[in-house]
This record gives structure tokens, C-alpha cells and sequence, in this order.
């Protein structure tokens, strides 16, 4: 490019000294220009309002030890130095900077060698974009996300796990303990299915309203019944199923048997209405099936073993 002159802008009566101030006062980045020492000699409109200044005499000669928090001003200084010193420019850095009274700045931010006339490296000049809102907003963005991808694994009625989830977590639970057992490991752990008796009844006696609430009890008492490291989902309708892991099948047994004696026992009391209700339940061990369906397959016959040996009963 040639040297701009003051014959550059001629054509519109304007030196480059003015377009130059104009550029300073006019622009929203943030642009200095530092001695070797990393000492302000000049510093844009903008950049005088993000450090809180009113003129250039009060910055000028200062550094950024003056405005922003220690490390951050060591950072800055050490990178610039090291531009001084090699020549090598940083280019579009995303960087936070902490002012002395703990505000934060995002900003995106180049700095550049500063040259004389005998291009000597006599210090450094920087151009730095305010993105606080933008990065604010990508945090939005990204917490927004999460939340959908918790709520689309969730069951909205039972507050339970959904089916989808379901095949997630039993197809990671198979290939972990797959490769526990290969690797010599102990790996037991069971599937429950479990279904309420006669459901279609309750609907009919108690109507539709009171069945929901039926289900919204049989995922709290679910939740509230397994640890932290078992999943409990609901499987669909009125069935649920439950992952117990490092559990055995004899232990995986009493587990369920006792849940079913405590759903006997502790009926869902509706609106001061008592619904008594019974649960099967049908239960497998992890016997190095390979796939979801194998173990889902035989959970599901169990759990059709104590239906039609007469309900409220785990078989397995
Ligand atoms: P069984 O002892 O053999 O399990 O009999 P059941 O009546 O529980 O079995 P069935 O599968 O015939 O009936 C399940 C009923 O659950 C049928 C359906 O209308 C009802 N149901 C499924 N989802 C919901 C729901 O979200 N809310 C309510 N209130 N009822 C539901
Ligand atoms: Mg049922």
C-alpha cells in the first residue's frame, strides 16, 4: 500500500491527520498504542471511556497496572513484550480482561508491533472488540440447551426418566459392565420392569385426572426408593423400569420385593381419596447380553410371568 499523505483525502479537502482523529474519536474499538515499556502514548475515544478516564492527559504514560487487576495487567504486559521483542503480531485473541474494581471484560483483541520511521520496534498498538454481550449471550444460548436436552430426556407426568433415556442408560450400562466382566471385574447388575395391576380399572373408578396422579405417585416413590446410582424411568403407560447397578440378582430380589410390599402398603391417597393399588414386577440379571433388546426381552417375560400367575408379585 502506498504512504497514506495528506494528498490521500485532497479530493474531500480533509488532511490525514483529521481523518486519522476522526477515526480515534468516531470508532467503538478500543485502539492504543503503547511504548516499549507497554506505557500508553495514545489511546482511541472508546478506549478512554473503558477505562473510565475523561482525557488523554490522565492516561497517557500509564499502563495497564493502573486500570486492570494485577494478573491480568502481568498477562498483557508479558505478551506484548514478547511482540517487542520478536515482532510476531496476536491476531483476533478472545480474552477477559478484570479491571482494578473487579468488572469483567470480554473482548476480542489484536496487537501489533509499533514501528519507526527505521522500522525499529519501538513499542506496540492494539485494536480491541468489546464481545461481553455476545459471550453473555452464547452462555444463554448454551444453558438454554442444556435445559432442552435435560427436559427432552424426561418423562413431564412422572418426573421420571423417559423411554428414550432408557435406551441411552441401558446401552451404556451394557457396554460398562461388558467390559468390566472382560476385564475380570465383578459386574452384576439387574433390570426391573414393573407395572401397575389392573391400571385400566383405577382410570374407570377413579377417572383419568386421578390416574395421572396415580403415576406422578409411582415415580415420586420410585425416585425416592432407589440410590443414587440406580436410574428409574417410566417405560410407558403404566409401566416402569428400573436399573440396579452392582446388584446381584438375589439382592436385586429383596429390592424389589420390597418395593412391591411398600406400594401395598403405603396406597396413593388422591384428593383424600385412597386408591389401593398393587405392583409386578419382573427382574433379570446382566448375563453379558449384547444388546438392549436381549435383557428388555427377558425382563419383559418375568414381569408377564407374575401377570398371569396372578399379580402383586416379582418374578424373576
Ligand atoms: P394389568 O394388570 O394387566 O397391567 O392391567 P392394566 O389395566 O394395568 O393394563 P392395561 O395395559 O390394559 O392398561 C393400562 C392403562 O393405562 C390403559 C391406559 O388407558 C392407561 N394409561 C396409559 N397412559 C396413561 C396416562 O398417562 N394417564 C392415565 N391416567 N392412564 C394412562
Ligand atoms: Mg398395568
Amino acid at each position: 500500500m502506498d504512504r497514506i499523505t495528506d494528498d490521500s483525502f485532497k479530493s474531500v479537502s480533509l488532511g490525514y491527520k483529521d481523518a486519522f482523529e476522526m477515526m480515534m474519536k468516531s470508532t467503538s474499538d478500543s485502539i492504543y498504542f503503547k511504548d516499549s515499556q507497554s506505557r500508553f502514548l495514545f489511546v482511541s475515544d472508546a478506549q478512554l471511556r473503558r477505562l473510565n478516564e475523561e482525557d488523554m492527559q490522565s492516561v497517557i504514560g500509564k499502563s495497564d497496572f493502573d486500570f486492570f487487576s494485577n494478573d491480568h495487567a502481568m498477562k498483557t504486559f508479558q505478551e506484548e513484550q514478547d511482540i517487542i521483542r520478536t515482532g510476531v503480531p496476536i491476531i483476533d485473541k478472545e480474552e477477559h480482561a478484570v479491571f482494578a474494581n473487579g468488572e469483567l471484560l470480554w473482548s476480542k483483541v489484536s496487537r501489533y508491533p509499533l514501528y519507526d520511521h527505521e522500522k525499529n520496534i519501538v513499542g506496540i498498538w492494539g485494536i480491541s472488540t468489546d464481545i461481553t454481550k455476545l459471550v453473555h449471550a452464547q452462555e444463554e444460548v448454551v444453558q438454554a440447551n442444556t435445559k432442552l436436552v435435560a427436559l427432552s430426556l424426561m418423562d413431564e407426568l412422572s418426573g421420571l426418566y423417559n423411554r428414550r433415556h432408557f435406551d441411552n442408560i441401558l446401552k451404556n450400562t451394557i457396554d460398562l459392565y461388558t467390559r468390566r466382566s472382560i476385564g475380570g471385574l465383578k459386574a452384576d447388575f439387574c433390570l426391573i420392569y414393573l407395572d401397575i395391576d389392573h391400571f385400566k380399572q383405577i382410570n374407570d373408578t377413579y377417572g383419568h385426572v386421578k390416574g395421572d396422579a396415580v403415576i406422578r405417585y409411582m415415580g415420586g416413590q420410585l425416585l425416592a426408593y432407589t440410590r443414587s446410582s440406580d436410574y428409574a424411568f417410566r417405560y410407558g403407560g403404566d409401566e416402569y423400569a428400573l436399573i440396579l447397578q452392582d446388584i446381584d440378582l438375589s439382592s436385586g430380589k429383596i429390592i424389589g420385593e420390597r418395593l412391591r410390599r411398600l406400594i401395598e402398603q403405603n396406597p396413593p391417597v388422591i384428593e383424600g381419596t385412597t386408591i389401593p393399588m398393587t405392583i409386578s414386577l419382573g427382574i433379570v440379571e446382566f448375563q453379558d447380553e449384547k444388546t438392549n433388546s436381549e435383557l428388555v426381552c427377558k425382563a419383559d417375560k418375568k414381569l408377564y410371568q407374575a401377570k398371569s400367575e396372578g399379580r402383586n408379585r416379582l418374578c424373576g
